[in-house]
């Protein structure tokens, strides 16, 4: 099973109760990935940053993405020519539990519509670059958004090396049943093609014991 532990425990309809338990503890964050196209990148240069990080608005860090290299064809780093600039958005709810948190989160974030968002963003970029010659209407020139439900695992204390008498849920996932063994990349507790590629070969490995 290579598809995501949130879409794996559906499909597999027998998971025996610890398996079952086990997937119960994950937890996965969602993430709105924004990326804006901007005519020109002046505000940021004269303020001499390629990346800002905030505390309190929409969103927590915006940066500035080097030009695409394409071959024959050079793009310069200029501040005076088009750039992208990329935000990854989560809905954080300080005290809520984290199983009402990451649905809570997932709420917003197919709830609220494009609009909603493009005016969240405009006013974060004119709110932080404004006095720096930013001009949100004269200088984004379009936003791409990407709902990215299940974005992130959210390790809670005990996930990677269980409690005292209960294994670690990862563990228990990680255990090969029958004929089946998932492998998918938040089985190492964090989504990175890198882990996905290392539980999928240790998933395979059980597999062929069996073939
Ligand atoms: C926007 C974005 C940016 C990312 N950036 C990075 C990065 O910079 N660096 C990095 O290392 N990682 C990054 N990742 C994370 C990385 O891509 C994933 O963690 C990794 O690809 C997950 O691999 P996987 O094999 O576990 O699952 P997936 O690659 O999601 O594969 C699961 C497969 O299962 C299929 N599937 C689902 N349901 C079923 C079903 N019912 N029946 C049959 N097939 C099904 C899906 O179609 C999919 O092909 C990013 C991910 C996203 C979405």
């Amino acid at each position: 099973m290579a598809a995501g532990g949130w879409i794996a425990r559906h499909v597999v309809r027998d998971l025996p109760p610890s398996y079952v338990a086990a997937y119960a503890q994950f937890h996965h964050g969602p993430i709105l990935v924004a990326n804006v196209a901007v005519h020109n990148w002046k505000a940021f240069a004269k303020l001499g940053i390629a990346a800002a990080h905030w505390f309190d608005g929409f969103g927590f860090f915006v940066n500035l993405r080097q030009p695409m290299k394409i071959d024959g064809a050079p793009v310069p780093f200029d501040p005076s020519k088009p750039a992208m600039l990329t935000f990854y958005v989560g809905f954080p709810q300080s005290g809520v539990p984290i199983d009402r948190q990451t649905s809570g989160a997932r709420g917003v974030l197919f709830g609220t519509s494009y609009v909603d968002f493009e005016m969240q963003i405009r006013r974060q970029l004119q709110q932080m670059l404004g006095s720096a010659g930013f001009d949100a209407k004269r200088d984004i020139a379009g936003i791409v958004f990407n709902r990215w439900g299940h974005a992130y695992i959210a390790p809670q204390p005990g996930f990677y090396f269980g409690t005292p008498g209960n294994q670690a849920p990862l563990e228990v996932v990680r255990e090969r049943y029958g004929r089946i063994s998932f492998g998918h990349s938040e089985l190492s507790g964090r989504q990175s093609w890198g882990r996905a590629a290392q539980e999928s070969r240790r998933a395979l490995k059980q597999v062929l014991e069996v073939i």
